[in-house]
């Protein structure tokens, strides 16, 4: 039964962070949203926040850097809420270490959540945006595309990502379909509470220490980052493909 003639998205990694946040302001701006993440229970809390703001949500479970559970959850999607033409690949994790103590299990699992995953689910949601002849794919890159200091495989990921969007652009614009990356820095986030964990600080300092450095003199937050994805979701940013929107306080490269 298909419950929406809305558009639809799909946000991965969206029980908790930027990706949350995103669905959140997804659903505000009135589409239906697939709040897609490792499991069930941790989508419920952003699909009932949509839900009791009045949108329309569905919580899917995928890893995305497994095929066949990609294309189960990008077919329920469409089932369920119609054909998903607005795809956030934003699901990632970190394995920081300086190159030398950087296992191969380290490298394998940040490109296959960051890199294969995004290429798993664009060419899944792809098959429903050429039939609608629309379709936008925002990719969540990274500041640390750039280079980053215990980060080679998350700055190969994101910068890899970079390409991606870039050839996304060039191979689908004709079935009117954007891609387009923003890459943000410094977010606060479980993602980065853990990093300052790791480097043995709070997040209240982390935070406070690498504000003096941002132009704007503060850290990021998930909204921050869902308002460039709305922009680039929307319906009048058409014209506006195959670039990377750095959102992070100050000019970037
Ligand atoms: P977070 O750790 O708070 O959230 C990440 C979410 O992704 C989690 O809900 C997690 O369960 C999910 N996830 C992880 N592996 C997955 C998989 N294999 N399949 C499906 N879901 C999976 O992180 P965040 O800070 O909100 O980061 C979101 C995105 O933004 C990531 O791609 C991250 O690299 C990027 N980013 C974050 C920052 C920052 O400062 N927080 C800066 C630049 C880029």
């Amino acid at each position: 039964m298909l419950l929406s003639a809305r558009r639809v998205a799909v946000v991965t990694g969206a029980a908790r962070g930027i990706g949350a946040a995103t669905a959140l302001r997804l659903a505000a701006d009135g589409m239906a949203v697939a709040v897609l993440d490792l499991d069930e229970a941790s989508c419920k809390p952003v699909v009932d926040a949509i839900a009791g703001a009045g949108g329309q949500a569905l919580a899917v479970t995928a890893d995305v850097s497994d095929r066949a559970q990609v294309e189960a959850a990008v077919s329920r999607t469409a089932e369920v809420l119609g054909p998903p033409t607005v795809l956030v690949n934003n699901a990632g994790v970190l394995r920081d270490n300086l190159l030398f103590k950087m296992t191969e299990d380290d490298w394998d699992t940040v490109l296959g959540v960051h890199l294969r995953g995004a290429f798993l689910m664009t060419r899944a949601v792809q098959t429903y945006m050429t039939q609608q002849t629309w379709g936008r794919i925002i990719n969540v890159s990274s500041t640390s595309a750039l280079g980053n200091r215990g980060q080679a495989n998350y700055s190969a990921a994101k910068a890899g990502l970079q390409g991606f969007t870039k050839t996304l652009a060039i191979e689908l614009g004709k079935f009117g379909v954007t891609a387009n990356a923003v890459g943000p820095g410094f977010v606060v986030t479980e993602m980065t509470r853990r990093t300052a964990e790791r480097l043995g600080t709070t997040i209240d300092a982390l935070e406070q220490h690498l504000s003096q450095e941002i132009p704007v003199r503060r850290a990021g937050r998930p909204e921050d980052i869902a308002h460039v994805v709305s922009f680039l979701a929307g319906e009048d940013a058409g014209y506006v493909s195959g670039q990377v929107i750095y959102a992070a306080g100050g000019p970037q490269g």
